[in-house]
């Protein structure tokens, strides 16, 4: 599942490809997204992220929001030609973006005006404060808590083992056991792994693609992720993998304080 990094890399290339753009036109593949709003004509003014979403601001003060959720692509493209699972796609001066998703869970919505900014986003405005007082005192365990996109926007479950790990605190804590100190070295950590995995164009550890079609290469920079036996690189421990609330948590028992 796209991830904040690998939604911001795509909002990045959007930037880049279709600011500026006109939308020629639009066409819907699948029925399940049918009465997406009429978005012809208009311009693009910019994109960017909001949490896991892409947002395309259009002229006008429309905005066409997309969530990926678990399998949702989008590759731009300059032909005809039309992938499999192709669900809808966008014509603009220049080229295309296809939004291809076998599973058929992402959405794509055309609202009048763009929504508010988060306060909650690691990589965007963060209230602190905010944080200590509505969510830190949670008794749900503190890698629930990361992946709560009502507590912090943007991270899943990959970020969230390897934040964890790089900042020594066992997934398992409770979140409300934690003090300030502990939650500003994770937010420290959160921000320099994310800003990593944005620069490596995000974790292509199964059929993540960017824009162009082309892995991330964040994968390499895993320090616990998928590493279930290995030795630990912070204290040389083994790495093990438990199940957390239906997922496969990855941690190091040793270096990672319970
Ligand atoms: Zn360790």
């Amino acid at each position: 599942m796209p991830e904040l990094p690998e939604v911001e890399t795509l909002c990045r290339q959007l930037q880049t490809r279709i600011a500026g753009k006109k939308i020629l036109s639009t066409k819907v593949c699948d029925h399940k997204l049918d009465g997406i709003g009429n978005v012809r004509g208009l311009r693009v003014l910019g994109v960017c992220r909001r949490g896991k979403t892409v947002e395309m601001r259009l002229e006008g003060g429309q905005c066409i929001i997309i969530h990926l959720r678990m399998s949702g692509r989008l590759f731009w493209r300059t032909g005809r030609c039309r992938e499999s699972h192709t669900r809808w796609r966008i014509t603009l001066e220049g080229g295309g973006i296809d939004l291809v998703d076998p599973r058929r869970f992402a959405t794509v919505r055309v609202i009048s005006d763009p929504p508010e900014a988060l306060t909650n986003d690691l990589m965007g405005s963060f209230d602190f404060r905010k944080f200590l007082q509505s969510q830190a005192g949670r008794r749900v365990p503190v890698k629930t808590l990361l992946m709560d996109p009502k507590a912090i926007a943007g991270i899943g479950n990959i970020y969230a083992c390897e934040i964890l790990h790089a900042s020594g605190i066992s997934p398992l804590r409770p979140a409300a056991a934690l003090d300030e100190t502990e939650w500003k070295k994770i937010f420290r950590q959160a921000r320099r792994i994310l800003r990593r995995a944005i620069a490596g164009r995000g974790t292509s550890i199964s059929d993540w693609r960017d824009l162009d079609g082309c892995p991330g290469e964040n994968q390499k920079a895993l320090k616990v992720y998928g590493r279930e036996g290995e030795a630990c690189v912070r204290c040389g421990g083994i790495i093990v993998r438990i199940r957390q609330s239906g997922r496969s948590t990855y941690c190091c028992p040793r270096c990672q304080k319970e």
